[in-house]
């Protein structure tokens, strides 16, 4: 990108694109950028983009920023944040590049259905998933012991838990989402849910490049928000939290927030008198990309499976920053058609290999997306078939659960 091009009476659509990234934080690094290409080496599915991001500044700084938008290949990033955790130069390559090309290719029309179906139903919903927006607390039915919404308290509490879309209408999940509800029962914790007054953190959208559709559900959260006194917020999904830490700000939604294993870690001590042995169990865990590269959450959740009774905790070869990604980040939950086509391989098969080569008993996750995919893959990985995947927040609930 030359000063010429830049000071152009009319700038190139690769103008126009390059200094729009500066817009994003520390995004004027870009012009740093080395042609190193570690980031495109350490990218999960770079072996078959057309631009993966050393390629795409290549692009950039030649003026031909036109090819990047007539390929499809981008919609393989997962917004995983490997490549912005090696980038020497620290380069916000998923936050900016990435996440900026998408929203360019959604507005030429370059976009696969599935996703475009997701992004519907979070338009109309305010979930990707396409349910009502009145049963969002329907998971609350069947527990021993009652969820209120702030609706129905009508008063001051403690602590607000916006438990997300997966952790509300996916069968799977929703057993993740009761454990946790069963834990802050025991820990005394004083919370309430905005059941159909919660909408979909919308963090997943804008990664895939919908930043008006993201503006909207937050602002719809936020307004929530804004109704109810309490003190601060928990979240069950890593993407939640880094929307609501790192994103809603920018809007003027601000409000204090921790994922659920950071809430539950700082209150271990009072756990750990109701944790009985589950008996020997080698367990890994899986650093989920938006509580670990994103926002260096790695030792809550270390320190919850540590606190088990029974548990021994081993590492995969790929953990903490190096950590693999499950592939549903970034709206790679809604575009698992288009990525098996393209790969005819899925990255939560390689995770669960990981596990099997650890000879792990059982797969600790701490994100919603998780448990369904690692479930699915493990069906085809050989040697998986005694390899359990298990949220933390269900690892804790059935150490509780032996103690009744
Ligand atoms: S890792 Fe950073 S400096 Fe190296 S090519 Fe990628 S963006 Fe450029
Ligand atoms: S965020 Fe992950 S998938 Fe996307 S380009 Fe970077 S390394 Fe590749």
């Amino acid at each position: 990108m030359t000063a010429t091009a830049a000071q152009a009476p009319n700038p190139s659509i690769s103008d126009t694109f390059y200094t729009s990234l500066f817009e994003v934080d520390n995004g004027e690094r870009i012009r740093a950028c080395l042609q190193c290409g570690t980031c495109s080496g350490v990218c999960p599915f770079g072996y078959l983009m057309g631009f993966p991001p050393g390629r795409m500044i290549a692009y950039l700084r030649a003026d031909r920023f036109e090819n990047v938008l007539e390929s499809d290949t981008v919609w393989m990033c997962v917004s995983c944040y490997a490549c912005t955790a090696v980038c020497p130069k620290e380069i916000p390559l998923t936050p900016g590049l990435m996440t900026r090309a998408k929203e360019e290719l959604l507005l030429e029309g370059n976009v696969p259905t599935e996703l475009q179906d997701a992004l519907m139903n979070s338009q109309r919903y305010g979930n990707p998933l396409g349910e009502s927006p009145r049963k969002r607390a329907e998971w609350t039915k069947g527990l021993d012991f009652d969820i209120p919404t702030f609706r129905e308290a009508k008063r001051p509490v403690d602590v607000l838990w916006f438990v997300g879309d997966y952790p509300s209408y996916h069968p799977r999940v929703q057993l993740t989402t009761k454990a946790m509800a069963k834990i802050l029962r025991v820990l005394g914790v004083d919370f309430a849910i905005l059941g159909p007054e919660e909408n979909s953190d919308g963090d997943s959208q804008r990664l895939a490049g919908e930043r008006g559709l993201f503006e909207m559900l937050a602002e719809k959260n936020g307004k929530a928000f804004g109704k109810y006194e309490f003190n601060e917020i928990i979240t069950s999904d890593p993407h939640a939290y880094n929307a609501i830490k790192n994103e809603y700000p920018k809007l003027g939604i601000n409000f204090p927030v921790q994922h659920f294993t950071e809430f539950v870690a700082d209150r271990i001590d009072e756990l750990k008198p109701h944790l009985k042995d589950i008996g020997e169990r080698r367990v890994t865990y899986h650093d989920p990309c938006y509580l670990g590269r994103a926002n260096d959450i790695y030792d809550p959740p270390r320190k919850l499976l540590g606190a088990i009774p029974g548990v021994e905790l081993v590492e995969m070869t790929h953990n903490r920053t190096n950590s693999l990604c499950c592939g549903g980040g970034g709206g790679g939950m809604w575009l698992d058609g288009f990525q098996w086509e393209k790969a005819h391989v899925r990255l939560s098969e390689w995770r669960i290999q990981e596990a099997v080569n650890v000879d792990a008993d059982i797969l600790a996750v701490a994100c919603p997306y998780e448990p369904p995919r690692f479930e699915d893959a493990a069906k085809m990985v050989q040697g998986a078939g005694r390899l359990m995947v298990k949220d933390i927040a269900e690892l804790l609930a059935d150490s509780l659960k032996m103690e009744e």
